[in-house]
């Protein structure tokens, strides 16, 4: 197993946006890009480009693995992908099959060992993992591996399922694949990648997504979504089904359907936030799905204003939406800072609570005076907003009235998006007009859950779809104890593996 460098010992703050610096997260959970290419010359380069476009998956660290067919070559490490790759490095990465991996985590250290693929030697040759969702079952698995005599090198859960093929019987890749899917539960859009082989599976219920795409010279390309496959110039075939295998080989790839069938469970947050808004999702483009969610938020919340202003990227489809839907103007009035970095030097005394100011700034110009319709998609902590409608006042808006184009964020994600602990949520424990308190609006609506899903406008209302995070209802099912035996398990594996001191 590929063990990690000097960076290795790098620890880092977690949550994205780090709005409340010191807040850390206590949930592993993990947001990821996935990218395979196959038997398409500068396959490496390829993948490079699919991740870039897929940055906003994960912005912790990135890597990739090529194969020549006669061997691996992988380069992994901390950060943006275009400071973890150059044109050396990508040169190196040679052949014509190459997978790679954007990852970001909040298991409160951000560890090279814990970048991906994975790469690993085992009984039948070399082997290159990238996954983007979360196992619920790990722990299980994990103690069971350890008491079979498994030696476990990251803290990530996607490294208990390459124990499993290891430890297969099975004789070719793809058998040992299969038999090892057949024991993990939970959310997994994946892609291995072996000498002269890959491999693409998407779990049973389809929480996460992933796509098929083909070159016109004829060679594949899986990604997490197709604004991938539009920067590489391949043409969206089809999403690679929920329950199915794909394997290449050669030319061409067969699909396999080896597990019973699953009820649909695709994650809707891909919808609300997580996805590009120029990619096609769930077979929908998601900029017309937030702009319908936000059409209806219109409907269900209105409220007498002078101007509706998104929280810019995330909510501008949604305002949007509302806008046309309200007949109010649409009116940028916080313009966001697109060169923020990971980290930045807060002055000490000058400024109190940088916080969302680096990254948002209100414009006197077009918010004095004004009642103001902010649209964000969740509130999650709560921090983001309170600041956001302080500034918004000290700009100069006589009223400011808060718009969320999602129902209240009341539980945690254990599917594969980076959610706080159910307890640091403030939807979890505060009514709205408490949170509205909170965060000092005027007034304060949330979407329906009922209308969430009237984008659908084929019915079925939150069908095959998952919304945990909204309701609790987990499709699969995930022991109450879990994410604090995990923190403490992992944190133990850490604390051996960097020597560190951490609880
Ligand atoms: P908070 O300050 O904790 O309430 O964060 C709310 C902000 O975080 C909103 O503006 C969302 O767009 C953003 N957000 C929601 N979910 C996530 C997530 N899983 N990862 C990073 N940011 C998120």
């Amino acid at each position: 197993m590929s063990g990690g460098g000097a960076a290795d010992e790098e620890s880092m703050n977690t949550w994205r946006d780090k709005t409340s610096p010191g807040s850390q997260s206590a949930g592993f959970h993990e947001e990821c890009g996935v990218v395979g290419v196959f038997n398409q010359a500068e396959a490496a380069n390829l993948v490079y480009l699919g991740l870039y476009s897929l940055q906003h998956r994960g912005q912790e660290a990135a890597g990739i693995v090529s194969s020549n067919g006669d061997g691996l070559t992988s380069h992994r490490g901390l950060g943006l992908v275009a400071d973890v790759f150059d044109e050396d490095i990508i040169r190196r990465l040679v052949g014509d099959k190459a997978i790679g991996h954007n990852r970001y985590s909040t298991t409160g250290q951000t560890l090279l060992r814990n970048t991906q693929p994975f790469v690993v030697e085992y009984a039948l040759g070399s082997l290159a993992v990238s996954h983007n969702g979360n196992f619920v079952n790990a722990e299980l698995l994990h103690d069971r591996l350890v008491r079979q005599g498994s030696i476990f090198q990251s803290t990530s859960d996607t490294e208990v399922l390459i124990h499993l093929i290891a430890q297969s019987h099975r004789p070719t890749l793809l058998e040992r694949s299969i038999d090892a899917l057949a024991q993990v539960e939970g959310a997994y859009s994946l892609v291995f990648l072996a000498e002269n082989e890959m491999i693409a599976a998407r779990d049973p219920h389809g929480f996460r997504p992933l796509v098929l795409g083909r070159f016109h010279t004829g060679g594949f390309v899986v990604a997490s979504e197709t604004c991938a496959l539009d920067l590489v110039e391949a043409e969206y075939i089809r999403e690679v089904e929920p329950g199915e295998v794909l394997h290449f080989r050669g030319e061409e790839y067969e699909s396999l359907r080896p597990f019973g069938p699953a009820p649909g469970n695709r994650c809707v947050f891909e919808y609300i936030y997580f996805s590009r808004p120029d990619s096609r999702v769930f077979g929908r483009n998601v900029y017309e799905v937030r702009k319908e969610i936000g059409r209806q938020l219109a409907r269900e919340t209105a409220v007498d204003a002078d101007i509706v202003v998104p929280v810019p990227d995330s909510g501008v489809p949604a305002a949007l939406g509302y806008a046309e839907e309200s007949g109010l103007p649409f009116e940028m009035g916080l313009i966001r800072n697109h060169y923020v970095g990971r980290t930045f030097i807060e002055p000490r005394d000058a400024i109190r609570h940088f916080g969302v100011k680096i990254k948002l700034n209100a414009q006197p110009a077009v918010l004095e005076g004004k009642r103001v319709v902010v649209i964000d998609d969740s509130i999650v902590r709560g921090t983001t907003s309170r600041k956001i409608v302080g500034m918004i006042r000290s700009a100069g808006a006589e009223e400011v009235h808060v718009r969320i184009s999602a129902p209240p964020t009341t539980d945690s994600c254990y599917y594969g998006v980076d959610t706080p602990t159910r307890g640091e949520l403030v939807a979890n424990d505060l009514s709205v007009d408490e949170i509205c308190a909170y965060i000092m609006a005027d007034s304060l609506a949330y979407l329906s859950r009922e209308g969430l899903y009237a984008f659908r406008h084929e019915g079925g209302g939150g069908d095959g779809f998952c919304d945990a995070c909204f309701t609790g209802n987990y499709p699969v099912a995930v022991d109450a104890g879990q994410e604090h035996r995990q923190m403490r398990l992992f944190n133990a594996i850490e604390a051996r593996n960097t020597g560190s001191r951490r609880r």
